[in-house]
């Protein structure tokens, strides 16, 4: 575990495994310096359990990274459930979960991510009190979609504002990936504010709704991320930004809702190379970890949160022109931000 290529110094990494109701997770807790380690939890069928550790070690550290960045008081965390789930024992893991978690004595607080719903979340924090991303208290809490589909549009225009020079994003062509919580209401945004929508989703009825409601044309899955547009919001799954997609992109911003979208160093550098502005996920989809926080601490009211998430533009345009002047990839200067900040912290050590 220790030379895992994503190991990155974890605090923690802790493999449970539930007889009695088929549980089988893995929470990995990268750093504790800001505070207790923040990060949903991800169900999802890995081909490989080997997979499902890759995915929670770079997570998890992402999720360092991104707490850091949005001036949080959490440190970075993640939990993934190896699925399938079979629907008779969807409560039964999720009690098991919450006992996991509740394990951890508040090293690790879990919330939503992919594959989990506020409901799986509502039966997994009966038996832990470390959650968060359930409770909904004078506009604060409840599912943070919503919030991260804001910041991410926030983001996004930062960024096309920094590579088109231009004010706004009426009339770019904007492909989204993957139409969940996030991308079906970062479309609505984007539809909002005068953009043309290319959509792709898995599901079917998704791309229905988006044509509906959006007027947004549909591409295929596997090519939507090359679509003829001006911008590309990965908003499903990660590592979907390879050297050879990257390559192929023909948009001139890539900026969306996914955790991790490029799948390594190389994929960061070619985009780079050839001109094209990536706003670092972390950096632009922190809104859903921004109301997790507070629901969480009960330390912000909404319009101090309302505040945290519109800092999330300035934020990437700073990352950027940083990334500019010392002439490298904004993946690398964002983790070099973020691992200063970390650096710095009291808790560190
Ligand atoms: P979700 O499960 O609600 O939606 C994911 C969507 O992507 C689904 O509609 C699914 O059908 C679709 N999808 C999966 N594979 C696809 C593919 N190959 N092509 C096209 N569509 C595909 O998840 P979500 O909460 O919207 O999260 C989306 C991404 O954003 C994830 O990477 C997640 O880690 C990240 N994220 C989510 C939040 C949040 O607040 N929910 C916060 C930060 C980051």
């Amino acid at each position: 575990m220790f030379e895992h290529p994503s190991f990155d110094a974890h605090e923690r990494i802790v493999f449970f495994n539930d007889a009695a109701s088929g549980l089988k997770a893995v929470i990995a807790v990268h750093s504790t310096a800001l505070g207790p380690a923040g990060g949903g939890c991800r169900l999802w069928s890995y081909p490989d359990p080997a997979d499902a550790v890759t995915d929670v070690l770079r997570l998890s550290r992402g999720m360092s990274y991104k707490n850091a960045m949005a001036g949080l008081p959490m440190g970075g965390g993640k939990a993934v459930i190896l699925g399938p789930v079979p629907d008779d024992r969807r409560d039964e893991v999720f009690a098991a979960f919450g006992r996991a978690v509740e394990t951890l004595g508040g090293a690790y607080m879990t919330a939503e991510d992919v594959g989990v719903s506020p409901s799986d979340l509502q039966t997994a924090a009966r038996h832990t009190a470390y959650i968060s991303g359930i409770e909904t208290l004078d506009g604060v809490g409840g599912n943070p979609s919503p919030f991260t589909a804001k910041g991410v549009c926030l983001g996004l225009e930062s960024a096309a504002r920094f590579a088109f020079d231009r004010s706004d994003i009426a009339g770019l062509r904007i492909a989204v990936q993957g139409l969940g919580g996030v991308g079906m209401n970062l479309a609505r945004l984007l539809y909002d504010r005068g953009a043309t929508l290319v959509v792709a989703d898995l599901s079917e009825a998704r791309v229905e709704e988006a044509r509906d409601r959006f007027a947004a044309e549909a591409a295929p899955v596997d090519t939507v991320l090359l679509s003829d547009v001006d911008v590309v919001a990965p908003c499903a799954l990660g590592a979907v930004i390879t050297p050879d997609v990257a390559r192929r992109i023909t948009a001139r911003v890539v900026a969306g809702g996914a955790n991790n979208q490029l799948s390594d160093a190389a994929a960061g550098q070619i985009l780079f190379d050839r001109g094209i502005t990536y706003a670092p996920d972390y950096v632009i989809n922190a809104g859903g970890i921004i109301i997790v926080c507070a629901e969480y601490f009960r330390n912000a009211d909404r319009a101090t949160i309302d505040a945290m998430i519109d800092a999330i533009g300035p934020r990437t345009a700073q990352v950027l022109q940083a990334a500019r002047r010392s002439g490298e990839p904004s993946g690398v200067t964002a983790d070099r931000m973020a691992r200063d900040i970390l650096a710095a912290a009291p808790g560190r050590g």
